[in-house]
C-alpha cells in the first residue's frame, strides 16, 4: 500500500477528512485503509467493506457520506469508514477480521460497524479484540441491524413520504430493487407489506422480472435454496445491468456504488428512486434524473436506517426505540429535503447537502474548528 500517495488536495475540504490511515499487515495479508471523515458532532461510526476492489477514493466517497448521513440523522456521531482488500468470502476471514481490528486498536475515533463482505460475526470478533465496534450480534448485547432489517425499514418508510410528491400511491407501486441482499430484501418485505409489488430484483448472477408480481417471502426462499434470485421459478431471467430499463414505479438500487451513470440514465422509468446503497450514482447521473423529473432520495437521507440502529444500540437502546427513531428521522428528513428542494428549486442531493452541511458546521463551531 506504500506506494499510493495522496496529496490534501485529492481528498481535503472544509469538512474533512481529518484521518486516511493505510493499513498493512504482512504477516497475515492484511491491505486495508480506514478514513476518519469529521467528528465534529462525536466518534466517527461507519461500516468496514470488505471486497478486493475496494480502494481509498471510494472509502473517502463512503466516509463523507457517513459525515452526512449521521449528522442528517440527528446522531452523536461523526462520518468514517473502512476498507479491507480481500474476497469476503476467503478461508482466513477471521484471522483477517482480527489483525484489521489490531491494526485500528489506536483509532479511537473511529468505531466499526458492518457493510458489504462484512457482519454481526466480523463484528463480534472486532469486539472480542478492541471492545469497539456495532452491529453486534445479539448474544453480546447488539441489535442485528441486517437481520431486523433496519435499513430497509427506513427505505420503506422514506418511500412512504416521497411517493406522494411523485403522485404515486405505495399501494400496487411497482417495485425493481438492484440487490436482494440485506438491504434490498428487507426493503422489498416492508414495503410489500406497504401495499406495493416486487416487479424485479436483482443480484450478481441476474435480474428476474415479473410484471404480474413476485412474492417477496418466495424470492427469498428461491435465493435462499438455489444462490440467486434467478433461481426463482416464475418470470423472466434478464442480464445484471437489465433492471435499470425495466418498467417500474420505484427503483432500488441496493448493491454497488455508480450502477446509475450517463450509460444507463435515459433508459430509467421509474418515478421515485431511493438509493439503497451507498453513492450508487454518478453525480452527473443523479443531475440527468433531476432534469428527467424523476425525484431522487439520496443515500445519507433514505439508507440511514442501519447506522441510528446501530447508534440506538451503542447508546444502549433497545429494538423498538431502533424502529421508533430510523421511521421518526427518515420521515422528517425526508421531508425536509423534499421541501428545501421544491422552494429552492435545487436537487434534493444538493438540498440534503445543505441541511447536513449546516449541522455539521455547527458543531464543528463548537470545537473551534471554524
Ligand atoms: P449484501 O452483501 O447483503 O447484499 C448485496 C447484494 O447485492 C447481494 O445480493 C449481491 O449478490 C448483490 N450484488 C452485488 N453486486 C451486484 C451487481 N453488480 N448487480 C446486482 N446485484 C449485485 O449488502 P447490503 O448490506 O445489502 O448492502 C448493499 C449496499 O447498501 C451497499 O452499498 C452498502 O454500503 C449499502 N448500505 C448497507 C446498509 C446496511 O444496513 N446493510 C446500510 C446503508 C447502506
Amino acid at each position: 500500500m506504500g506506494k499510493t500517495c495522496f496529496t490534501f488536495e485529492d481528498f481535503c475540504d472544509d469538512l474533512g477528512p481529518i484521518k486516511i490511515v493505510h493499513l498493512y499487515e504482512p504477516s497475515c495479508g492484511l491491505r486495508g485503509m480506514v478514513v476518519i471523515d469529521n467528528v465534529a458532532c462525536g466518534p466517527a461510526i461507519g461500516g468496514v467493506r470488505m471486497v478486493p476492489d475496494v480502494s481509498t477514493r471510494e472509502v473517502f466517497r463512503l466516509a463523507r457520506a457517513m459525515t452526512l448521513k449521521n449528522a442528517a440523522a440527528g446522531l452523536p456521531h461523526g462520518g468514517g469508514k473502512a476498507g479491507i482488500v480481500a474476497d469476503p468470502h476467503t478461508s482466513d476471514k477471521a484471522r483477517l477480521i482480527r489483525a484489521f481490528a489490531r491494526a485500528i486498536r489506536d483509532l479511537v475515533e473511529y468505531i466499526p460497524g458492518p457493510d458489504m463482505g462484512t457482519d454481526e460475526t466480523c463484528m463480534g470478533w472486532m469486539y472480542d479484540e478492541i471492545k469497539r465496534a456495532v452491529g453486534l450480534p445479539r448474544v453480546l448485547g447488539g441489535i442485528p441491524l441486517d437481520e431486523i432489517g433496519a435499513t430497509g425499514f427506513g427505505l420503506a418508510e422514506c418511500a412512504e413520504v416521497g411517493a406522494p410528491a411523485c403522485r404515486l400511491s405505495l399501494n400496487g407501486a411497482a417495485v425493481a430493487i438492484e440487490g436482494f441482499g440485506n438491504v434490498g430484501r428487507h426493503a422489498a418485505r416492508f414495503l410489500e407489506e406497504k401495499g406495493a409489488r416486487l416487479v424485479a430484483a436483482s443480484d450478481r448472477k441476474g435480474t428476474i422480472y415479473d410484471p404480474a408480481g413476485i412474492p417477496v417471502a418466495a424470492l427469498v426462499e428461491a435465493k435462499e435454496a438455489s444462490g440467486s434470485v434467478v433461481g426463482y421459478a416464475k418470470g423472466q431471467r434478464l442480464g445484471q445491468a437489465d433492471i435499470f430499463g425495466l418498467s417500474c414505479d420505484i427503483l432500488i438500487p441496493a448493491a454497488r456504488p455508480d450502477c446509475i451513470h450517463k450509460d444507463n440514465v435515459e433508459t430509467i422509468q421509474a418515478k421515485l428512486i431511493l438509493q439503497g446503497a451507498n453513492i450508487p450514482a454518478t453525480p452527473e447521473a443523479e443531475t440527468r434524473l433531476y432534469q428527467r423529473g424523476i425525484l431522487t432520495i439520496p443515500d445519507f437521507i433514505a439508507n440511514a436506517g442501519g447506522v441510528i440502529c446501530a447508534s440506538v444500540e451503542y447508546h444502549g437502546g433497545n429494538e423498538g426505540q431502533a424502529f421508533q427513531n430510523i421511521s421518526q428521522n427518515i420521515r422528517r428528513n425526508t421531508q425536509e429535503v423534499l421541501t428545501r428542494s421544491l422552494n429552492e428549486g435545487i436537487e434534493p442531493r444538493r438540498a440534503a447537502v445543505e441541511l447536513a452541511g449546516e449541522r455539521v458546521r455547527h458543531a464543528m463551531s463548537f470545537r473551534g474548528c471554524q
